[in-house]
């Protein structure tokens, strides 16, 4: 019941005023989010890559209003870029990135992204790693699989997310999975209607399912975003049936959930990559963690009683 009330905080100017400026939100905040700078997450990626992880970094932010926040987050990107470059990571080290916080929204946002967006996917490769675009809420799709397609036409290892949740997902999995993309799918994490997604989670589980094996039995490279352990099983299960090998396709979580279960796959052979977000925007991905997890809310709300 939580999860939506919460989902829609996520998207409140008044409430990000407010949790943001509360300093005892921190501690709380430094669970999911590596840091707020570059010079912050750099040695979380060596730590997480010294031991057998790979990493997806995201830079914070989405729903930007001004041109200027968008090149701004664009050159953060490239500073990262350039930083990664020293550590020699390679495609271990790729970037993750909201086409939203690159002016997607804004007038002629569409054509904005792409020419944001298109630089970062231009330093990433020169560096022989590349970018994933991450699946915002359902009205936003269209034009970022339109820049994914036209993005993978110079750079075809950019991948793309995929949200089990949507009714259109299958639709866009056998697309993307003939097309041999490399494509992560997600149980999804926006507030979306019933006119467009499942609202049930055993059907938005069971939709994962089928989509998990429209991408094993593709010619794509599957990325498997999720932490349950169910799916995570029927992973590798699908996986062995379809014929593929460990390195034919990887797991992915997010920074701060389920380490222990991260290590232990990459332990067992697999490929793990953990999504790192860092920067100083981060609340509206701190709410939808939240909201993904009630737990997480008594625990943030009981932090903010006993300081
Ligand atoms: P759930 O059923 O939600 O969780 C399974 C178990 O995982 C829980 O029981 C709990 O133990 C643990 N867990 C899950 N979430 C949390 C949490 N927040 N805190 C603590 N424990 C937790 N969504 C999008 O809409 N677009 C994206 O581009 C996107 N990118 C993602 C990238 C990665 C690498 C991952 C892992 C997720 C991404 N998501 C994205 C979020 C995703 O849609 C889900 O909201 C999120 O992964 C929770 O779903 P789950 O599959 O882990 O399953």
């Amino acid at each position: 019941m939580l999860g939506p009330v919460i989902l829609a905080a996520s998207r409140s100017d008044a409430m990000r005023r407010l949790v943001s400026a509360a300093p005892m939100t921190k501690p709380v905040v430094e669970r999911f989010i590596a840091g707020e700078t570059v010079d912050e997450v750099v040695p979380i990626v060596k730590h997480l890559t010294d031991g057998g992880l790979e990493v997806s970094l995201d830079v914070v932010g989405e729903d930007i209003t001004t041109p200027e926040r968008s090149t701004a987050a664009r050159d953060a990107y490239l500073e990262l870029i350039e930083r990664l470059d020293g550590l020699g990571l390679g495609e271990r080290a790729e970037m993750s990135v909201k086409l939203s916080l690159f002016g997607q929204a804004l007038p002629g946002g569409h054509e904005l992204a792409l020419a944001n967006v298109r630089p970062v996917v231009e330093a990433a490769a020169r560096i022989g790693t590349t970018v994933t675009l991450d699946a915002e809420d359902h009205t936003t799709l269209d034009s970022m699989f339109a820049i994914h397609e036209e993005l993978r036409k110079d750079f075809p290892e950019t991948g793309c997310v995929i949200q089990a949740y949507l009714f259109r997902t299958e639709d866009d999995a056998r697309r993307l999975a003939a097309d041999g993309s490399r494509v992560r799918i997600v149980k999804g994490a926006y507030k979306e209607p019933a006119s467009v997604a499942y609202q049930d989670k055993a059907a938005i589980d069971k939709a994962y399912v089928r989509i998990l094996k429209i991408l094993m039995e593709g010619q794509g490279y599957p990325m498997i975003g999720s932490h349950d352990p169910r799916l995570i099983a029927i992973t590798q299960e699908l996986a062995r049936r379809a014929g593929r090998k460990l390195h034919e396709y990887e797991f992915q979580m997010l920074y701060g959930i389920r380490g222990e279960e991260q290590v232990r796959l990459a332990a067992e052979g697999h490929r793990v990559r953990v999504y790192t977000a860092y920067g100083t925007d981060w609340y509206g991905y701190f709410m939808r963690r939240l909201a993904e997890k009630p737990a997480n809310l008594l625990f943030f709300a009981r932090s903010l009683i006993t300081k």
